[in-house]
């Protein structure tokens, strides 16, 4: 399988160039040069496996050529033999169509775990193939850092350092990194904003020299791996739910886009998806523009669901390529109009294509908590804020009665549980492999905001030539 850019320029590479390149060097996004196809038959022999076995059946043409099947195959069951639940991505019915795809089994609560787990892996895997290693580096404002670390935790080939602002994460948030012993794992509390943490990483990504010496990385939410990680469960939910026989819709809470962008991918692989509804937040850009066919920035509000308090949608540039045809040059034109006013649009023949798949819905804050509450009353189950987004917006779609709908359920109750406590009454507790995280020793190191001891803490700490050997 090859992989091309969004913005045509950049040369199509192979799977492992594109794990570890992230961003294509034009610019834009890689996807699949073409679809693999799962038959009518491929998904009826699914029925029964594992999900280990499902993901790497569905993930198997994206690295051929690259990872030879019984090496990968070994890779995905250690990625999510961790997992606290047997199914690994179970579904939960809540009424007679409505169900849940719980994605939080993992290490850190979030769906995040289920494509990281993976991506951690791989990276070692591809890295010892080619003598090489990295260092990872990242800003969190608390909510992805621990997903990185989990990711990257006792990797032979990566070293990663997560710069959080100091005292401006939840002390949950805080020692899911920090309790995180592990001696290829560096967490600095920096003291100044999450702001003043992304400029600093972003410095050392601009400076070429350092980032050539210490062969900087990120694991961000645009890898082409993260995405081909969560079309497995699509796959493996809509088997459970009686693929290729019959059709099922999905929502889900959107921020980024790698979520439902996954979706669409399993449905170009044949799985038979009759809708996919976008839950946003009040950071709505994306409904809006299933209303309109603009998308038009607006200013980021904090909201209850902070993983979606997103105003750019990076990969729905994936989404936008096929719309244009897979035009290159045309993605690009949209891509650098936004960035120069904040706005641009797609025909009205293009919103209408997508419009055959897509549905957007906002929930206000309220609806929201008034979802979690009502779900809470009548079956007794805790949605965090994020679920709740994706299950208001599945109640207010108009789809086919006789279709099974599936809300992605992208983060434990306990992760957020402030929010759950007010609306429902219930203060969710951790699950027992978190059970005791506040009795855990803590490692962090406190550092001023001032980019050259940052640097030098980075240049110290990574196992790449230069470093420590
Ligand atoms: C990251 C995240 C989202 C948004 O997913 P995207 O892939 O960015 O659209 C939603 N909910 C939770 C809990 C998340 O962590």
């Amino acid at each position: 399988m090859r992989y091309i850019s969004t913005r045509g320029t950049a040369p199509a590479l192979a799977f492992d160039d594109v794990l570890l390149t992230g961003l294509a060097r034009d610019g834009g996004l890689y996807v699949p040069e073409s679809w693999p196809v799962l038959s009518a038959a491929d998904l009826r022999a699914l029925r029964g496996k594992t999900y280990a076995e499902v993901a790497a059946t569905v993930m198997r043409p994206f690295v051929a050529g690259t990872i030879a099947d019984a090496d990968f195959d070994r890779i995905v069951a250690d990625a999510y033999g961790g997992f606290d639940h047997r199914a690994v991505t179970p579904l939960v019915q809540l009424d007679q169509r409505l169900w849940l795809l719980e994605l939080f089994h993992g290490p850190t609560l979030a769906f995040k775990d289920v494509a990281l787990q993976l991506l951690g892996r791989l990276f070692d895997h591809v890295l010892a193939a080619r003598g090489e290693r990295v260092t990872v580096v990242g800003a969190t404002s608390g909510d992805t850092g621990s997903a990185a670390i989990e990711a990257c935790r006792d990797r032979d080939r990566v070293d990663i350092v997560i710069l959080h602002p100091h005292e401006r994460t939840s002390a949950v948030q805080r020692r899911q990194m920090t309790t995180v012993l592990s001696s290829n794992v560096h967490n600095v509390a920096l003291t100044g904003t999450f702001d003043d943490c992304q400029d600093a990483v972003k410095a050392m990504f601009n400076d070429a020299a350092f980032r050539d010496a210490l062969n900087l990385s990120a694991v961000n939410s645009i890898n082409w791996a993260r995405i081909m990680a969560q079309i497995a469960y699509y796959v493996a939910a809509a088997v459970a739910l009686g693929a290729p026989d019959r059709p099922v819709a999905f929502a889900v809470p959107t921020g980024n886009f790698g979520n439902v962008y996954a979706a669409y991918a399993a449905r170009a692989m044949g799985v038979p998806v009759a809708k996919l509804i976008i839950g946003t937040n009040s950071n709505d850009i994306l409904a809006r523009f299933f209303a309109s066919g603009a998308m038009e920035m607006a200013p980021v509000v904090p909201t209850i669901s902070p993983s979606m308090d997103i105003q750019v949608s990076s990969n729905f540039e994936r989404l936008l390529f096929d719309l244009m045809d897979r035009d290159g040059a045309a993605v690009a034109a949209s891509m650098a109009e936004f960035r120069g006013s904040g706005r641009f649009a797609v025909s009205q023949g293009q919103l209408a294509r997508a419009l055959e798949l897509f549905a957007g819905h906002r929930t206000s804050e309220a609806e929201t908590m008034a979802t979690m509450s009502r779900w809470h009353r009548g079956t007794g189950y805790l949605l965090d804020p994020h679920t709740a987004v994706g299950v208001a917006a599945a109640e207010a779609a108009d789809i086919d009665p006789s279709v099974p709908v599936v809300a992605l359920a992208c983060a434990h109750p306990a992760k957020f549980p402030d929010a759950v406590a007010q609306a429902t009454g219930v203060r969710p507790g951790l699950p027992p492999h978190l059970a005791d995280l506040f009795e855990r020793e803590e490692r962090v190191t406190v550092l001023p905001n001032d980019i050259e001891v940052l640097k030098e803490f980075v240049r110290a700490r990574s196992r790449v030539a230069g470093g420590r050997a």
